[in-house]
């Protein structure tokens, strides 16, 4: 195989039949220059700071020859079609590091250049797309959320081009490589790869290493192994959309190959936070019109997502049956832990029988409202806490009506009488809000004014956005948490790239 910085490197995507990877070497960026680094994370996974100018270039991807990297092959379902084989196109592997709990972490880099799977570009990342990985990944993180984190990120030193902008122009950008981290970056395309490829000896390789170093619980022997794995990552999977469903994250681009075995939120592209509550938002303005990736469509699109992986798996279970429990367990089993989250939301002791029709209540007036999202919880703090008036001004972006505003008050009678008959302390009550409701949340607006900024070479707005992630349930930078300002009303989604 001819490496990419081999001048008769073809950038044409390549089929890798019978094998998972590719070795790939880094094109390296001689003038590459780090802008961002994540100190904790790279502190407990052994880097010694101030980081050393010979780690400071493994960051940035300039490595010897003889330092073997790869990049792997998977394949998915994209807005629910079979896509084939896709694969790492633009993230190259470079090594494994364990921190200080013994626990390992894949590390790649992303701009370092083309690999066999890079697909209509080049292998390279432009420094708008990475920061906004680098910083939504991290406010996962902080929010308490399973996700992939980033460990650095570098300008390249090169422009880039991409003819898609956000403004719409065709236009040359900075060039960006980041580093970013995971206990793994198995995907569900993974499996489907080889499942698709009839290549069950490697799908029951691939399955029982992945039992065996990311499931050790899992004892069991033969079919029951994989149906337990199934299972598991089913679980998983609910435990990260109910949560993004508490934080209102859209993840935009939820195909096969976007999902984590682990249950980790992963590829950051064409995200955004809810702003409007609003259960057909998507963020991604290629899902339009079909609002596939909605951020109410989220927890239907990881069941159906959960199908093709078991699909993928059938092959090692050979009976239907067990696989179909699994998948109808989804349900029952995602608004239990969805409600009993809402609860949380709301200030809740626990869930009754009864808090049915509360949430449903709740759920009307917000789809009648359309509040943000997150201040609406922010002002419900207060109201619980001090026993004011919900003030719809600092939540809804329009003027509500008269009928409105008394199905606003009718809401708040409802909510003061159910949390009156909690039988935990207010103080309780006020904790487990304070812990699901997040003041800080990254906003699409900020995100543009902090890319914009870097662009001109300002990272002032960046680091304020680094900053300010780190505590999203604190109240400590008032100036980020109010609502969308107007200017940025009709801000256009995100594509792809
Ligand atoms: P995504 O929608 O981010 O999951 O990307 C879909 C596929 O396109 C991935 O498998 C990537 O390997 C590939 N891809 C995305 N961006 C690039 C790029 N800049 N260069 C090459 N391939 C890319
Ligand atoms: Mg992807
Ligand atoms: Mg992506």
């Amino acid at each position: 195989e001819k490496f990419p910085g081999d001048e008769s490197w073809n950038p044409m995507q390549r089929q890798t039949p019978g094998v998972l990877y590719a070795l790939v070497h880094p094109i390296g960026f001689p003038k590459a220059e780090l802008i961002a680094s994540n100190d904790e994370l790279l502190e407990n996974l052994g880097f010694k700071l101030p980081l050393s100018q010979k780690d400071i270039d493994v960051l940035n991807s300039n490595v010897d020859e003889d330092f073997l990297t790869y990049a792997t092959a998977y394949a998915g379902h994209q807005f629910g079609n079979w896509a084939g084989q896709l694969g790492d196109g633009r993230a190259i592997y470079f090594g494994e590091l364990k921190d200080k709990d013994n626990k390992a972490w894949e590390l790649q880099w992303k701009g370092a250049g083309a690999t066999p799977y890079s697909r209509h570009a080049d292998g390279r990342a432009v420094l708008r797309s990475s920061i906004r990985e680098y910083l939504m990944s991290e406010a996962m993180f902080h929010l308490n959320i399973p996700t992939t984190r980033a460990l650095s990120l570098s300008l390249s030193g090169e422009k880039v081009m991409r003819d898609i902008l956000y403004n719409g122009n065709a236009a040359y950008e900075p060039g960006a490589v980041m580093v970013r981290a995971a206990e793994s970056f198995l995907r569900f395309g993974h499996f489907e790869l080889l499942s698709a490829r009839d290549n069950i000896e490697e799908l029951k390789n691939l399955a029982d290493w992945s039992i065996e170093r990311y499931f050790p619980e899992i004892k069991s022997e033969g079919k029951e192994k994989y149906i337990e794995f199934f299972n598991e990552v089913k679980n998983l999977s609910i435990k990260m959309i109910v949560e993004w469903y508490r934080v209102g994250f859209v993840h935009g681009v939820m195909n096969t190959d976007n999902m984590s075995i682990l249950g980790l939120s992963i590829d950051y592209g064409p995200y955004a936070m809810l702003e409007e509550y609003d259960l057909k938002f998507t963020s991604n303005t290629t899902d339009l019109p079909g609002r596939r990736y909605a951020f109410g469509q989220q927890a239907n699109i990881a069941l159906w997502n959960l199908s093709a992986f078991g699909n993928a798996l059938y092959p090692l279970i050979e009976d239907i049956e067990p696989l179909q429990e699994v998948l109808e367990s989804f349900e029952d089993q995602f608004w239990k832990a969805f409600d009993t989250m809402m609860g949380e939301k709301l200030g809740l002791d626990k869930l009754r029988e009864t808090d049915k029709v509360f949430l449903h209540s709740w759920q009307k007036l917000m789809i009648d409202l359309k509040p943000d999202y997150t201040l609406f919880f922010v002002e419900l703090m207060k109201l619980y806490n001090e026993e004011s008036e919900l003030d719809a001004k600092k939540f809804c972006y329009e003027e509500i009506s008269q009928e409105q505003q008394e199905r606003l008050e009718d809401f708040v009678e409802l909510y003061k009488m159910r949390i009156a008959s909690n039988e935990i302390s207010k103080a309780e009550s006020l904790e487990k809000m304070k812990r699901s409701n997040p003041q800080f949340i990254l906003r699409n607006y900020q995100l543009f004014e902090a890319i914009e900024a870097a662009e001109q070479g300002d990272y002032t707005m960046f680091n304020k956005l680094n900053e300010a992630l780190k505590t999203p349930y604190e109240n400590r930078f008032p100036e980020l948490q109010a609502k969308r300002p107007s200017w940025a009303d009709n801000q256009p989604g995100c594509s792809m790239l």
